[in-house]
Order: structure tokens, then sequence, then C-alpha cells
């Protein structure tokens, strides 16, 4: 098993509305904000409403329907932006070695310029 959830995460704080956020997309089941620090024109994070600390965690733990519902909105999200069509990248980082730093499970997205091959 990974660690115990920490509530007082930072993605934690903006799911309770403790913090402010740069909202791009909201259903039952995902939440989606501008990344603070953006490494691309568009870099997008969607992070499940429930409590996951990774990949991981939500894989394991998570039922079916949130399951589903998170990978539908990370989805929607980059269709409602339009990036289907220029091309977008998603990233899950993972714990220590995948250089994990906010321990809810996020997906990042990158689009808006040609992202050039996949780093290791
Ligand atoms: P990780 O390395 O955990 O996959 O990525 C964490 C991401 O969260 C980083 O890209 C970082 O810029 C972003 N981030 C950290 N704190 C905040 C915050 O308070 N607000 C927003 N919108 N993004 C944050």
């Amino acid at each position: 098993a990974t660690q115990p959830y920490d509530d007082q995460n930072i993605f934690a704080k903006i799911l309770r509305g403790d913090i402010p956020n740069s909202t791009v997309y909201e259903d039952a089941f995902a939440l989606a904000f501008h990344d603070i620090n953006p490494q691309a024109p568009h870099h997008i994070l969607v992070i499940p409403k429930g409590a996951y600390v990774s990949w991981d965690d939500f894989s394991a733990r998570a039922d079916d329907a949130e399951i589903a519902g998170f990978v539908r909105a990370v989805g929607n999200v980059a269709r409602e932006a339009g990036m289907v069509a220029p091309g977008y990248r998603l990233l899950a980082n993972i714990g220590q070695d995948g250089h994990q730093e906010v321990p809810h499970l996020h997906v990042h997205i990158f689009a808006g310029r040609p992202l050039g091959p996949m780093l290791a």
C-alpha cells in the first residue's frame, strides 16, 4: 500500500475551496485547473474529487464509477479546450522516483506547442 492520504496537501485545500484556483473544468468526479508554474502554453492539472494519493492508490482503491468518471473527465478537459486536433500530452508522476510533489493524484495536460519527444 502507499502512504496514508494527507488531507492538508495543497490539492485537498483546492478541492475544499480553502485556497483559490483557476478552474477550467469540474464535474462529479474531477476538478481541472491551471498549473501555477506552467511548463507549456497550456498546462492543466486534472484531479479526482476522491482522496487518493497517487495513480497507484486510485487504481487500487477507487470504485469503477470513479475510475471511469476520472478518465472521461481528463478526455473532456482536453476536448473542451480544443486540444485534440493539434494534440496534447498526458503525464502522471507517481511516488519518489516519479518525482511526484503533491500527494493527491493529478494528471498533467500539456498543449499549445510541439512538445517534442518524451523525456525520460
Ligand atoms: P507533480 O510533480 O507532483 O507531478 O506536480 C505538481 C504540480 O503542481 C507542479 O507542476 C506544480 O507547479 C503544481 N502546483 C503546486 N502547487 C500548486 C498550487 O498551489 N496551485 C496550482 N494551481 N498548482 C500547483
